[in-house]
């Protein structure tokens, strides 16, 4: 893998697009061994702790299941209840406390409140973004480059868009650049009142037609309920929300057929998509979920292998 090595991943831009393509090899080569050599196990004699204290299935399990299969032993600290965050110690407390106990990792999932990477500069172990408030999730953006990747067996010159809560959505924030620098094309549609902060480099579109007609990559983008309200205000409602903005049978005989449809889960159906999305078989979301296990183990793997 080349030259600049990193110890901690809290943005996609953390890892050069070589690096990122670079692990895709990495995640894919696992994908095809990891379950059948068990002897083979790159991680064996670390400790991983994953401390998640916003909720997650995916990621959480797909850290879990990666760091058991390279070897490691995994710790988990997910319920602020039985921690010391309930007797009001900080995360960022919390954090220096994990780091002060050894571990050889930490994959953090956290609010938009804590420095993340101000803290992952201090503290001697690595860092691992497992999804931090509306800011970034770098690791679902690894995971749908490879998945599209895998697809297209390329990405420069794909067509990707964007659609829905582009403001709240972090996944939006890590994977729109990371496509961009690997030779991407990337567009957003989304309601006005989601949309106020614009990511660089992406493009616009204007509706969902000409979306249908432009895009290779259908990537819905979950409403972020308990972030906001902004569908709940006069100027958007949901049911409007729904009728311009929700992949639904007409739009799937629009989309092209060597198209893909992609969304980061969890899917509000009947919002982002609606039920009959899931039966076309260019829905890739059950792929998106098992490539993450692969592309964490990738990761966990490349950060920590220099100091073997
Ligand atoms: N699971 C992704 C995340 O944690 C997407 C989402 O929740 O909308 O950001």
């Amino acid at each position: 893998m080349s030259s600049k090595k990193i110890t901690s991943y809290i943005w996609s831009h953390d890892l050069s697009p070589e690096q990122s393509c670079e692990l895709i090899a990495r995640a894919n080569f696992f994908k095809k061994t990891l379950r059948n050599t068990p002897e083979n196990q790159p991680l064996r004699g670390r400790q991983i702790v994953l401390l998640f204290v916003e909720p997650s299935t995916r990621t959480k399990l797909s850290f879990q299941m990666a760091a058991q299969r390279l070897g490691a032993q995994c710790l988990i600290v997910d319920d602020p209840a039985s921690s010391s965050l309930v007797k009001g110690e900080s995360l960022q407390d919390t954090l220096w406390t994990l780091d002060s106990l050894g571990p050889d990792m930490v994959v953090v999932r956290c609010g938009g409140d804590l420095a993340l990477d101000q803290l992952a500069d201090q503290l001697s172990c690595p860092i691992i973004n497992g999804g931090w408030g509306s800011q970034s999730h770098p690791t679902q953006a690894l995971l749908d480059l490879m998945t599209i990747h895998n697809h297209y067996s390329k990405l420069e010159g794909l067509k990707v868009a964007l659609v829905g809560d582009m403001d709240h959505s972090r996944v939006a924030a890590s994977l729109a650049p990371l496509l961009l620098a690997c030779g991407a094309q990337v567009k957003a549609l989304a309601p006005e009142s989601l949309y106020a902060k614009k990511i660089p480099g992406v493009g616009e579109l204007d509706s969902m037609e000409d979306l249908l007609d432009w895009c290779d990559v259908y990537y819905g983008l979950r409403v972020q309920f308990e972030r906001h309200q902004s569908l709940s205000t006069k100027k958007q409602t949901l049911e409007q929300f729904k009728q311009e903005f929700s992949l639904d049978q007409h739009g799937l005989k629009r989309l092209s057929p060597q198209g893909v449809i992609m969304h980061p889960g969890p899917i509000n159906w009947g919002v982002e998509f609606q039920p009959e999305v899931e039966s076309d078989p260019r829905f890739l979301v059950r792929t998106q979920v098992e490539n993450g296990v692969y592309m964490r183990a990738a990761l966990m793997d490349f950060l920590l292998e220099s100091e073997k």
